[in-house]
């Protein structure tokens, strides 16, 4: 059978009609191996759609509408300088005008209204994607390719849980396999939207923020394609953050398990539902650097060499966290204490990132943004909570970590002189996570940092990159 690959493309490697232009040689490059390409909003265009959104909400339409014009206009400079051919700009320039009018007519809606709902924001986000793709497709038209621009709303079916709905597999699979896979045998690349889908409605939702990659690997996982390609902006996965640290190194590969920690607990490089769908498969996901397509990249896969020994490969952090202590106000017995705990969390919609218990308390590590008032009083029916507010959460991320006998020393020497407030050791094969004040985190990331992976490390895991490599973005943390 031929080949078939997903390629995503994030907004890092579309934010004007240069960066553009490059993901069009990178696509034309892998033709023979029968890409279907998957394309996230350009730079900041999410971003601004959800200010329009919220400008309108709260009563400045005029204001909205100048932050849309400002990226209708991004988006057309794109067009005319990838474009050349007339009808093909004309019929692009005409697609655009009337997203735009569209846009408007939503801001009209909403700041009468007064208010945006999760549904209408959703119709916001999609002009992002939907722009994106358009341009993506025609560009690589132009340029000789037979590209086939696909609407989402054909097979990305998910329930109506806008903003952060989730996909409808087994109906996603069969409209992929009637509608993508067919183009695909016909020698044609289908570009289509990534983060994007449709309720049974019609309406358009979204699967969350930074999700494009969760699509991709939807995507590919359905169609059982033979590798999913992350493009973005930095060589692969890094030993930390290329913001916080840096002189990170690149970690060659890793399990599904560890991506999926270090995703989990922040690492913006992919989106944490990204590593189910294609571990279901066992199909492997690449993280290739864009601007430099030529190196090697990270591969994530569920058959890695288990000669490597006991390793630490890369550190995440998240941060804004509350921990929340609860003590049972009276002796219930621990099944309805942990009963009512979780009936509550689920009635608010909580996750916990972390949870601990003992005899006396169970400590839990939530968003922060998660903590109002009825989530507090309805804990508070059953017992006494303490709030500590403003932590994050270190995480060590690696393997065979726990046959080691001097790693947690290590850690602990690193973060020494800094109060940790939870530890949990354990509960995953792949990771430690440590609880700390938010204000430190960045320190002791580069404390970590130091200790793990500034000696010599295995060439087999990681690679040296060049210090000027590592881009690091005027975007704050
Ligand atoms: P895209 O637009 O391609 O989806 P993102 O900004 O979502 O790109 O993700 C890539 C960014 O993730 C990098 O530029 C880097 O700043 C950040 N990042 C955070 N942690 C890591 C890590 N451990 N390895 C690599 N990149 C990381
Ligand atoms: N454009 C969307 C966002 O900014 C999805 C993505 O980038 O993955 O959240
Ligand atoms: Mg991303």
């Amino acid at each position: 059978m031929p080949d078939m690959i997903v390629m995503k493309f994030g907004g890092t490697s579309s934010h004007d009609a240069r960066a553009m232009a490059n993901i069009v040689e990178i696509i034309s490059r892998h033709r023979d191996r029968n890409p279907i390409v998957v394309i996230s909003a350009i730079a900041q265009a999410t971003n601004m759609l959800e200010r329009a959104g919220n400008l309108a909400a709260e009563g400045k339409p005029g204001e909205a509408r100048d932050t849309l014009l400002s990226l209708f206009e991004r988006h057309h400079a794109i067009l005319d300088e990838l474009v050349k051919d007339r009808q093909r700009h004309v019929e692009l320039s005409n697609i655009m005008t009337t997203s735009l009018k569209e846009l408007e007519e939503l801001v009209q809606g909403v700041a009468i209204l007064r208010e945006l709902t999760p549904r209408t924001l959703d119709s916001f986000y999609a002009y992002g994607e939907l722009s994106s793709s358009h341009l993506v497709a025609a560009a690589l038209q132009e340029h000789g390719v037979n590209a086939q621009w696909v609407d989402s709303k054909n097979f990305m079916l998910t329930d109506d849980n806008y903003t952060s709905a989730l996909p409808v597999m087994d109906m996603v699979e069969a409209r992929l396999d009637e509608i993508v896979r067919p183009l695909v045998q016909q020698g044609v690349v289908p570009v289509t939207q990534g983060f994007l889908g449709v309720a049974s409605s019609g309406h358009r939702t979204t699967m969350g923020r930074e999700s494009s990659d969760f699509s991709a690997s939807i995507i590919g996982a359905a169609l059982r394609v033979d590798d999913i390609q992350i493009w973005t902006d930095v060589d692969g996965v890094l030993t930390a953050d290329p913001r916080v640290v840096r002189t990170p190194k690149k970690v060659k590969a890793l399990s599904f398990e560890e991506a999926f920690e270090l995703a989990y607990f922040g690492a913006k490089i992919l989106h944490p539902h990204t590593m189910l769908p294609a571990l279901e498969r066992k199909i492997p996901i690449h993280i290739f650097n864009s601007r430099r397509p030529k190196e090697s990249g990270t591969m994530i896969t569920h058959d890695l060499p288990s000669d490597f020994g006991i390793l630490v490969k890369s550190i995440a952090f998240k941060r804004n966290l509350t921990l929340l202590e609860l003590t049972p106000r009276k002796r219930y017995s621990q099944y309805i204490f942990w009963e009512h705990i979780y009936s509550v969390l689920t009635k608010y919609g909580v996750r916990t990132l972390l949870t601990g218990t003992s005899e006396y308390t169970v400590a839990l590590v939530v968003d922060g943004k998660d903590v109002i008032e009825g989530l507090l009083n309805d804990l508070g029916a059953v017992g006494t909570i303490a709030t500590k507010s403003e932590k994050g959460i270190l995480c060590v991320v690696g393997r065979n970590m726990y046959e080691s006998s001097d790693l947690l020393s290590r850690l602990f020497r690193a973060v020494s002189g800094f109060p940790i407030s939870f530890v949990s050791y354990g509960a995953s094969k792949s990771s430690i996570s440590l609880v700390v004040d938010d204000a430190v985190i960045h320190d002791l990331v580069q404390k970590l940092h130091e200790e793990f992976f500034t000696a010599a490390a295995d060439g087999r895991v990681f690679e040296e990159l060049a210090h000027d490599v590592v881009q690091v973005p005027a975007i704050s943390l």
